[in-house]
C-alpha cells in the first residue's frame, strides 16, 4: 500500500517535468555488470536474455566484469549450488559472445570468507591482495577467458596496491571510480578531489615508475530498476550539483547480474535514447570516444 501511494505521488511529480533534462550532457554511456551469480540458472538466463535485447536496442554489447572461482566470493557459491568449474567456464564462454568480459576483484584477508575479512581501504594488506590477484589472473589464462584488460573493483575497493598490480599486469581500462555516494571509496574520492576530476571525466592514472597509464572511466549510477525512468534523470543530476558540465560526458552505468530488472532497465534505456539522445557504447566504441578527447594525467 505504501509503495502504491509512493508510485502515485511520483507519477504526479514527474508529470510536470521535462523528459529531456539530460540532453545538455551529451551523454555517452556503456553498461557494466558486476557478474557474480551466473551459477544460478535464473540469474544466468535473465542476464543472457538482457544482453541480447540490449544489443538489439543499442547495437552495443554490455561489459560483464566477472569474479573467477579462485576468489572465495564465487568458490563458495559454486559449492552451495553444486555447480562445477567446467560448467562455470562454459557459461563464461557463452557470456563472452554476448558481452565484453572484464575482471571483477573481491579480496579477503588470509583467504577467509568471514565478512570482517573483506578487504577495504582501512584494513588492506598488500600481500593478501597480491596473492589473490595473481591466482585470479592465472585462472583467466588457464581457461582461456579474455578479461580484455578491463578491471572493475568489488565493493568499490581501490588503492595503490591495486593500481600497481593492474598496471604491471597490462590492464588498460578501469571502471572502479565513482562520485556517487553509494559507490564511495576513500582512495578514489581523494584522487578525484585532489585533481579536480568532474563526474563523467575519464582520466589517466599512472605510477611514477611505469610509463603506461590506466584509463579510468567513472561509474555514474545504477541503471534504473523502478517503473520510472525519470528516477534515473533525477539521480544523475544529483551527481552534478555544484559541478561543471563538459561538452561531452562519458561513463558507465552498472548493475549486479542478480539485481537486474529486465523490463524496467530496458525501458529506462529506451527513455534515455529517445528523449535525451544518449549514446550507448560497446567497450570498443567507448574506447574511441575516450581516445578522441584530451585526458588529465594523474601521477600516484
Ligand atoms: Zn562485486
Amino acid at each position: 500500500m505504501f509503495f502504491d501511494m509512493k508510485n502515485v505521488l511520483k507519477r504526479v511529480y514527474y508529470l510536470g517535468q521535462k523528459s529531456n533534462r539530460l540532453l545538455k550532457y551529451n551523454l555517452q554511456l556503456a553498461y557494466i555488470f558486476h557478474t557474480e551469480r551466473i551459477y544460478e540458472d535464473e540469474v544466468f538466463s535473465k542476464l543472457t536474455l538482457f544482453c541480447k535485447s540490449y544489443y538489439e536496442l543499442t547495437g552495443a554489447k554490455p561489459i560483464c566484469a566477472v569474479i573467477p572461482p579462485t576468489s572465495l566470493h564465487i568458490k563458495n557459491g559454486l559449492e552451495d549450488f553444486g555447480f562445477s568449474e567446467d560448467q562455470f567456464v562454459e557459461r563464461l564462454h557463452i557470456l563472452s559472445s554476448l558481452s565484453t568480459i572484464g575482471y571483477h576483484g573481491h579480496f579477503y584477508l588470509k583467504e577467509s570468507l568471514a565478512e570482517y575479512n573483506a578487504i577495504h581501504c582501512n584494513n588492506a594488506n598488500a600481500s593478501d591482495i597480491s596473492k589473490q590477484f595473481t591466482k585470479d589472473l592465472n585462472w583467466f589464462a588457464k581457461h582461456q577467458i579474455n578479461h580484455n584488460g578491463i578491471y572493475a573493483a568489488g565493493w568499490w575497493f581501490f588503492n595503490q596496491t591495486i593500481l600497481d598490480l593492474l598496471i604491471k599486469n597490462g590492464f588498460e581500462y578501469d571502471f572502479s571510480f565513482s562520485q556517487a555516494p553509494y559507490f564511495y571509496n576513500q582512495y578514489s574520492v581523494k584522487v578525484m578531489q585532489d585533481h579536480d576530476i568532474d563526474p563523467g571525466e575519464p582520466f589517466l592514472l599512472k605510477m611514477p615508475d611505469n610509463p603506461s597509464p590506466i584509463t579510468c572511466i567513472q561509474n555514474f549510477i545504477g541503471l534504473h530498476n523502478t517503473p520510472f525512468p525519470q528516477d534515473f534523470n533525477r539521480n544523475f543530476e544529483k551527481l552534478y550539483e555544484g559541478k561543471r558540465v563538459k561538452p561531452i560526458t562519458i561513463g558507465v552505468v552498472n548493475a549486479h547480474d542478480y539485481d537486474l530488472s529486465y523490463t524496467h532497465t530496458l525501458a529506462c534505456i529506451k527513455h534515455l535514447m529517445n528523449h535525451n539522445k544518449v549514446q550507448f557504447h560497446s567497450f570498443d566504441s567507448l574506447k574511441k570516444v575516450v581516445g578522441a578527447i584530451d585526458l588529465k594525467t594523474v601521477n600516484k
